[in-house]
């Protein structure tokens, strides 16, 4: 007898093969196309994206043809699509891919990973639509999808969440990852859509648990992040000379007046991915920790650096040995950190 899960997965991929929309970056496997659609496509509607997307690739028919042209050109083809960063990251990444790579892509999701501008959502779809990698894509309609039809109710915007829902993802994805991927996407777009899902004349009907207990409206479950800030905290650790630089936190701001270290600010866990400087060696860098306030949920990575003589350090950091960092005031989640690296460091 087959699984609800292998159920799941052979219906979707039947209901994908009649219902799914013609769009032209489902024709190719060209990576640099898959690419090109899927940065248009982030937060841009399938209708007003399909015409950038042709713009793009009359204009740039090859990765070099993009990695050539100026960022002013690129972005006026980019006009009207908003989140510039996309485009700029864009360029970047087609310069960066031409002069090292050779012009090509990475074929695989860990490779993907390192390029800028492409974080996990991205390396998934490029890697499993183009090199049909077995990797699971995870956007908000298969967020959707899965929640309802396994009857998930753990927060979608928390770790635990994210971290539940690809385990889950990841073990469902077949062999024809491309198709499957693109199919669970797509019923979640068309079919199970967050305002009336269209369950009467549904596939999956017979076995979903949101249909079963008339749980449409409830699954998947998302905690307001009005209410819970996140913050995400790249923390450069500087050496020299078995000193680290700290600096006293001044601004109004959690922690003021207790010391931390330089402190980057970023905007997103992939932004925690990596961090480079030109002002340093890098030594090595933390786990991601989620550090728990009030109204604030933290998420910290220490990246630590050796100075040089010519390293510029910014001037509101002072050098302190370890002993006298033991009697400075600091944040809990810092003293927490620092007596885990005195350990397993031998510092
Ligand atoms: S029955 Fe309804 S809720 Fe369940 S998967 Fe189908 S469309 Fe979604």
């Amino acid at each position: 007898m087959q699984t609800k899960s292998e159920i799941f997965v052979e219906k979707i991929i039947a209901w994908y093969q009649v219902n799914q929309r013609k769009l032209p970056w489902r024709a190719t496997k060209n990576p640099y196309y898959i690419w090109l659609s899927e940065i248009i496509l982030q937060q841009t509607r399938v209708k007003q994206g399909l015409r950038y997307y042709q713009k793009f690739i009359e204009t740039y028919p090859t990765l070099q043809d993009l990695a050539n042209a100026s960022e002013s050109e690129v972005f006026r083809l980019w006009q009207g699509l908003g989140y510039y960063n996309r485009a700029k990251n864009m360029l970047a990444t087609a310069r960066y891919l031409c002069e090292h790579c050779e012009g090509k892509f990475p074929q695989t999701y860990k490779e993907l990973l390192t390029l800028k501008g492409i974080g996990k959502y991205t390396a998934a779809a490029i890697a499993s639509f183009a090199f049909n990698e077995q990797v699971a894509v995870l956007d908000g309609n298969v967020y959707r999808v899965l929640a309802r039809y396994f009857g998930i109710y753990t927060d979608i915007a928390s770790l635990q969440g994210e971290k539940e829902f690809r385990e889950l993802a990841q073990s469902l994805v077949p062999t024809q990852a491309s198709e499957y991927n693109q199919a669970i996407m797509e019923f979640g777009a068309l079919q199970c859509t967050p305002q009336k899902p269209n369950c009467m004349f549904c596939p999956l009907q017979e076995n979903c648990f949101a249909f079963a207990y008339q749980e449409q409206a409830n699954l998947p479950v998302k905690i307001s992040k009005l209410q819970m800030k996140e913050r995400f905290f790249a923390y450069i650790v500087w050496h020299k000379d078995d000193k680290i630089a700290m600096k006293k936190r001044s601004e109004k701001d959690i922690w003021e007046n207790l010391y931390d270290f330089e402190l980057q600010e970023k905007n997103g866990l992939e932004e925690l991915h990596s961090i480079s400087t030109n002002e340093g060696t890098f030594l090595f860098h933390s786990d991601i920790f989620k550090h728990q306030l009030t109204h604030q949920r933290i998420f910290i990575r220490f990246f630590h650096f050796e100075a040089t003589e010519n390293s510029k350090i910014p001037h509101n950091l002072t050098w302190h040995t370890w002993e006298e960092i033991q009697h400075l005031p600091k944040p809990i989640v810092i003293v927490n950190y620092l007596q885990s690296l005195q350990k397993t460091k031998n510092l």
